[in-house]
C-alpha cells in the first residue's frame, strides 16, 4: 500500500511510520515540525520505501501518484501545546481534516482519523465509553483542541456519510513510550524527566484526578487492526488500568530510584478528573486489547529518557 501519515514526525506518527515501513508499505510522511522532530524519523529517512515531505497539513496538499490510505495523526498534543499554539491545534483538527478528507476523496482511499479521549471532556461517566457524548467547554483553554477533534470526527463522519468514503475514527487514550518530547509537558516525560534530574516533581492539583496509560506498541497494534477492519464508527484504545496522577508520580520515583519528592502547583483549567477507557468495543470486533504492564512500559521509557539526559 502506498499511505500518507501526517504527523508522521510525531510521537504515535513515528511510530506508525516505523511499524509500516518495517512491513514493506509505501510511506509518505507528512509533518510540518510544529511539535514533531525530524530525530523521531531519521532512522528512516535513507530507506527506499520512506518518503519525508515537511508541510502543514491545514493548507492545501498536493500528492502525485496513487494512494491507498491516509492516516490522519497531525496535531499539538499536550495540553501546554495548545495553550502555544490554540489556532494552529483548531485549523489542523478543522483545516487539515477537511484537506485530508478531500485528498482521500480524489484519490478515493481510506482514511483513519486519530482522535481522542478529549472528546469526552470532563467527564460525567468512567470509564468511557463510545456511546458517550462528553461534557466539553468549548471556551476553556484545552477547548481548543478538544472542540477541534469534535469538528474532525463530525466531518469524518459526514465525508463517509455523504461521500460513501471509507473512514475509520480512533479515539485515542493516554499514551506514552520512547520519542515523547522530554520538555512535552505531559505527565510522564515531565515526571520522568523531573525524578531522572533529581527535581521535584510537579504534580497538578492535590493529584486525585485520575488517567489510564496506554504503552506506545500497544496502541499502535490496535491501530494497525483498525485499519485492517471495516468499523467506520469512533472506537476507543487505551489502557483501562487507571492511577491517580500522585500514585502515578509515585510509581515513576519508585521505578527510577529517584530521591526526588513531590511538589503540588495549580490544576490547569478545565483538567479532567477522571479517565479510562471502556475498551470493551476494541476487544469485541478486534480482538485486541493491551498486554504490556505498566512497569514494563515504563521502564522502556525510562530508559529512552536517561540516554536522551546523557
Ligand atoms: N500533570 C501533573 N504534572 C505535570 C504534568 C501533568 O500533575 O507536570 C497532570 C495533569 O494535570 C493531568 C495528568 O497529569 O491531570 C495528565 O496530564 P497530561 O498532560 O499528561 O495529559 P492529559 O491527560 O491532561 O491530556
Amino acid at each position: 500500500m502506498r499511505i500518507l501519515i501526517t504527523g508522521g514526525a510525531g510521537f504515535i506518527g513515528s511510530h506508525l511510520c516505523k511499524e509500516l515501513v518495517k512491513k514493506g508499505e509505501q510511506i509518505i510522511c507528512m509533518d510540518n515540525l510544529l511539535t514533531g522532530e525530524k530525530a523521531n524519523i531519521n532512522e528512516l529517512l535513507s530507506l527506499p520505501n520512506f518518503q519525508f515531505i515537511e508541510h502543514d497539513v491545514s493548507k492545501y496538499i498536493d500528492i502525485e501518484g496513487n494512494l491507498d490510505y491516509i492516516l490522519h495523526f497531525a496535531s499539538p498534543a499536550s495540553p501546554i501545546d495548545y495553550l502555544k499554539f490554540p489556532i494552529q491545534t483548531l485549523k489542523v483538527g478543522a483545516l487539515g481534516t477537511h484537506n485530508t478528507l478531500g485528498l482521500a476523496k480524489a484519490k478515493r482511499t481510506k482514511f483513519l482519523l486519530a482522535s481522542t479521549s478529549e472528546i469526552y471532556g470532563d467527564p460525567e461517566v468512567n470509564p468511557q465509553g463510545e456511546e458517550y457524548w462528553g461534557n466539553v467547554n468549548c471556551i476553556s483553554p484545552r477547548g481548543v483542541y478538544d472542540e477541534a477533534k469534535r469538528f474532525a470526527e463530525a466531518i469524518t463522519m459526514a465525508y463517509h456519510r455523504y461521500h460513501k468514503l471509507d473512514t475509520r475514527i480512533v479515539r485515542i487514550f493516554n499514551t506514552y513510550g520512547p520519542k515523547m518530547r522530554l520538555n512535552d509537558g505531559r505527565a510522564v516525560p515531565a515526571f520522568i524527566g523531573q525524578a531522572l534530574e533529581g527535581k521535584p516533581l510537579t504534580v497538578f492539583g492535590n493529584g486525585s484526578q485520575t488517567r489510564s496509560f496506554c504503552y506506545i506498541s500497544d496502541l499502535v497494534e490496535g491501530i494497525l487492526k483498525l485499519m485492517d477492519s471495516s468499523i467506520n464508527d469512533p472506537i476507543n484504545l487505551g489502557n483501562p488500568a487507571e492511577f491517580t496522577i500522585l500514585e502515578f508520580a509515585q510509581k515513576i520515583i519508585s521505578l527510577t530510584k529517584s530521591k526526588s519528592k513531590i511538589t503540588f502547583e495549580p490544576l490547569p483549567v478545565d483538567d479532567p478528573k477522571v479517565r479510562r477507557p471502556d475498551i470493551a468495543k476494541a476487544k469485541k470486533l478486534l480482538g485486541w486489547e493491551p498486554k504490556v504492564e505498566i512497569e514494563e512500559g515504563l521502564g522502556k521509557t525510562i530508559e529512552y529518557f536517561r540516554e536522551k539526559l546523557i
